[in-house]
């Protein structure tokens, strides 16, 4: 099923993401554990994809194959663009095909050790793919920053590159995670004064791992409010404590982003299957599942 079908029914929906294992790990480990995830009905799940040189591609395939063929779950799979030809996209997207993939979220990915782009890389942007993938059929996602990309000096320029993306032929679009839900709100009220006006997934992360987390929203600007900083300080050194307080933080974000009207949240679950069981069991009576 198109993620843009999903969509349209307007009924409040999670989606949860995996990643696969590196390049010569077994598959297996990761195939049990989102089968686990599965089990919890999301609307569909998404499964990253390991920039140039991360050699997790294939893997990305198999695990994308293994939720639709053997789990019956709709699936979203990355696909980065960055240190890439037209030549190797094109075998990719071949295999997409292949596959049966129907959704694919285009985007730029960074080089391993933040190298900068190297002149073996056709695609600069991830709009670059955005134009190559358009005619092809798929249903297209894009990724976003409500608090701005790092690389973005102002907010502005970072929407005007979006629109340019977005209107090369994206369908929708998902959020990098916040845990303010105003930066959320104010975000969308921006990309709608810019003429932005396809569906906008919001990104919630379940946080387990207090010194990660701040390490993460250091490096991405991610403001941390006082309220989930306390929470971060209190519980974060410890991990089973920090399992409840997140979730129920992730589920309080979450309730409170439904009753304002959006109609889709997307939950960084990574291969957690215990996280996405929490969340969706605190929300059941009001997400409706596959
Ligand atoms: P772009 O849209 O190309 O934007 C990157 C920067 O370039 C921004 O600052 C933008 O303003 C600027 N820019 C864009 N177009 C132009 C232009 N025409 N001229 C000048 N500047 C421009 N990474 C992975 O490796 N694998 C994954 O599976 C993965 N999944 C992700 C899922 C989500 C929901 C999100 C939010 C991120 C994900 N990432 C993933 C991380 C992502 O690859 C990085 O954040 C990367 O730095 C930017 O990718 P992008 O597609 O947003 O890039």
């Amino acid at each position: 099923m198109k993620i843009s079908d999903i969509l349209s029914l307007k009924k409040p929906s999670l989606s949860f993401e995996v990643f696969p294992p590196k390049r010569d790990k077994p598959l297996e480990g990761t195939k049990e554990i989102v089968s686990e995830i599965a089990l919890t009905h999301p609307s569909f799940m998404s499964v990253t994809y390991g920039a140039a040189g991360g050699n997790t591609s294939a893997n990305t395939l198999a695990i994308a194959e293994h939720l639709m063929h053997k789990c019956s779950v709709n699936v979203l799979a990355h696909l980065t663009c960055v240190g890439s030809t037209h030549q190797s996209i094109s075998s990719e997207i071949a295999k997409f095909k292949n596959a049966g993939i129907e959704n694919i979220l285009c985007l730029r990915g960074d080089m391993p050790g933040g190298d900068s782009i190297t002149e073996k890389s056709d695609f600069v942007h991830a709009v670059d793919l955005v134009k190559k993938l358009s005619s092809e059929g798929f249903c297209l996602g894009g990724a976003c920053y409500p608090e701005m990309h790092p690389e973005s000096e102002h907010i502005t320029d970072d929407i005007a590159h979006l629109k340019e993306k977005v209107d090369a032929g994206l369908h929708f679009l998902t959020t990098q995670m916040f845990f303010d839900n105003n930066v959320y709100f104010h975000f969308l009220s921006r990309l709608r004064d810019a003429g932005v006006t396809v569906p906008v997934i919001a990104g919630i992360m379940p946080v387990t791992n207090g010194r990660q987390i701040k390490r993460i929203c250091d490096l991405a600007g991610t403001y941390l409010p006082p309220r989930f900083r306390a929470i971060v300080d209190r519980f974060g050194e410890d991990p089973v404590a920090m399992l409840d307080a997140g979730c129920a933080y992730a589920t309080e974000q979450i309730i409170d982003l439904f009753a304002n009207g959006v109609n889709f949240v997307h939950v960084y679950t990574m291969n957690k299957p215990e996280l996405a069981r929490r969340v969706m069991g605190n929300l059941k009576g009001i997400v409706s599942g596959r």
